[in-house]
C-alpha cells in the first residue's frame, strides 16, 4: 500500500509508524508560555491515532522558546549559541513534563530521547535509536524526541527539527513524516505576493520546487522555514517515506488538515535498501571527489566510482567516510563511502587501476568508491 494522498498518512494501514513534527511557534505563545489548550487538542488527535494502530513519534521543539522565557533571555533565547543552550537545558524539563502530563491523560507514556546530529550520522549510533525507537513503540509509549541543544555545538547541530523529524522517521522506519507548520503547504511562489498558488502533491524535489521556498521562519520563533522543510522532504523521499506540511494552527490540526485535503504531500520514490537510504540521508559529507563526464556517465549506467575518472579531490577525509562526488558541472551525482583517503585519493586520481599497486604499494581495492555502499542522487 502506498500513500498517494495526504489522508494516507493518517490510517494504520497505509501508515502504520507515523511522525508528527511540532514546531515552536505552535507549542509556545508570543508571551514565552505554553499554548496548553492547543496542544491538549493535538495530544488528543495523537491518542486517537494510537487507538487506532497507528504508532505515533513526536518531535517536539520548543525547548528554547520555553527556557528563554524562564530565563529571561532577549531574543527568544536565539540570540548566541550559548544562549540558546542554556534556554534548552531549561525548557526541555518543562516541554517533556507538558508532553508526558498530556499523554498520561490517555493513558499514553511519553519517552523523551534527545538527540544530536552525530547520533544519526553515525550508523552504528543510529541503529542503536533505530532499536530504541522500536522498543519503545513495542511497549506502547510516544516517544517525543528533540535535538540535545544544550550539547550540540554548530557542528554538530541539525538546527532544525524539521530535518531531525525526516532523519528519526527514516530511523524509525516509519512511512510518513507530517510537519505541522505555520503554513498550509509549499506555494510555488512567496505566499504573500499575489497569485501564489499551493502546490498539493509534490513528485520529486527538484531545483524547481527548491526555486518556490523562500526560507526564513515568518515566526520568529522556531528555525525551521521552508527550505529546512525541502530538505527534510528530501531525505523523506530518498528514505521512501511520504512528507507532508500541514497548517498546525487550527485547534485540532491534523483532523483539520485531512477534512479539507489542505496541505503539500511530497511523495516518496521506491524504497532503497536501508543503508542506501541512511547514506543518501547524511547531511555532513568529510570530503568529495570530482569527476569527468566519463566517470559521471558510467555511474547512472551503475558502475562503481574508479579512480582513472578522478580529476579532484577535496576534503580531508579517512577510508569509510562518507564523501560528495561532483560531476563536472559541479553537480552533486553521489554520496558514497570511499575505500580510501584523501591523500590516497589525490595519488590515484586519473590513473588507471593497474598503476594503482605501484603507486600504493600495496594491493590496492577494486574500485574508489564501490557502488554497494553509493546512492545516486
Ligand atoms: N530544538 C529547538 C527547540 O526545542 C528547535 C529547533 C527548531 O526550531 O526547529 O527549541
Amino acid at each position: 500500500m502506498k500513500i498517494s494522498q495526504l489522508v494516507h498518512l493518517t490510517d494504520a494501514k497505509t501508515c502504520p509508524r507515523l511522525v508528527v513534527k511540532v514546531g515552536s511557534a505552535l507549542l509556545v505563545g508570543k508571551d514565552g508560555a505554553p499554548r496548553r489548550e492547543w496542544l491538549t487538542a493535538l495530544v488528543a488527535e495523537i491518542a486517537a491515532a494510537r487507538a487506532a494502530g497507528q504508532e505515533v513519534i513526536v518531535v517536539s521543539s520548543g525547548a528554547i522558546a520555553l527556557g528563554a522565557r524562564k530565563l529571561g533571555l532577549a531574543k527568544g533565547g536565539r540570540g548566541s549559541l550559548s544562549d540558546a543552550q542554556a534556554a534548552a537545558s531549561v525548557g526541555q524539563i518543562a516541554l517533556a513534563g507538558l508532553w508526558a502530563e498530556l499523554l498520561a491523560a490517555h493513558g499514553l507514556t511519553a519517552a523523551q530521547i534527545l538527540l544530536t546530529l552525530e547520533d544519526l550520522e553515525d550508523r552504528r549510533r543510529y541503529l542503536n535509536a533505530t532499536a530504541t525507537l522500536g522498543t519503545l513503540l513495542a511497549a506502547g509509549a510516544v516517544p517525543v524526541i528533540n535535538e540535545n541543544d544544550s550539547v550540540a555545538t554548530q557542528e554538530i547541530r541539525f538546527g532544525d527539527n524539521d530535518r531531525l523529524a525526516a532523519r528519526v522517521g527514516q530511523a524509525a522506519g516509519a512511512s510518513g513524516v507530517l510537519l505541522l507548520s505555520d503554513i498550509d503547504g509549499l506555494y510555488d511562489r512567496d505566499p504573500r505576493q499575489p497569485g501564489a498558488v499551493r502546490i498539493p502533491v509534490v513528485k520529486g524535489v527538484t531545483p524547481e520546487i527548491h526555486a518556490m521556498a523562500t526560507g526564513g521562519s515568518s515566526s520568529g520563533l522556531g528555525s525551521g522555514g521552508m527550505t529546512s522543510k525541502l530538505q527534510a522532504a528530501e531525505i523523506a523521499e530518498l528514505a521512501g517515506m511520504a512528507l507532508a506540511i500541514i497548517d498546525g494552527q487550527p485547534t485540532s490540526p491534523i483532523a483539520t488538515a485531512m477534512s479539507a485535503e489542505r496541505g503539500t504531500l511530497f511523495l516518496p520514490r521506491g524504497r532503497k535498501q536501508a543503508r542506501k537510504a541512511w547514506l543518501g540521508g547524511r547531511m555532513r559529507m568529510r570530503g568529495s571527489v570530482l569527476v569527468d563526464a566519463g566517470a559521471a556517465a558510467a555511474l547512472k549506467r551503475g558502475s562503481s566510482l574508479l579512480a582513472a575518472g578522478i580529476t579532484g579531490v577535496e576534503g580531508d577525509f579517512q577510508r569509510g567516510d562518507a564523501i560528495a562526488v561532483i560531476g563536472p558541472d559541479g553537480e552533486t551525482l553521489a554520496r558514497g563511502l570511499s575505500e580510501y583517503d584523501a591523500g590516497e585519493c589525490s595519488r590515484l586520481k586519473g590513473r588507471h587501476s593497474r598503476e594503482h599497486e605501484d603507486i600504493l604499494g600495496y594491493a590496492p581495492r577494486s574500485a574508489l568508491i564501490h557502488r554497494d555502499q553509493m546512492v545516486l542522487l
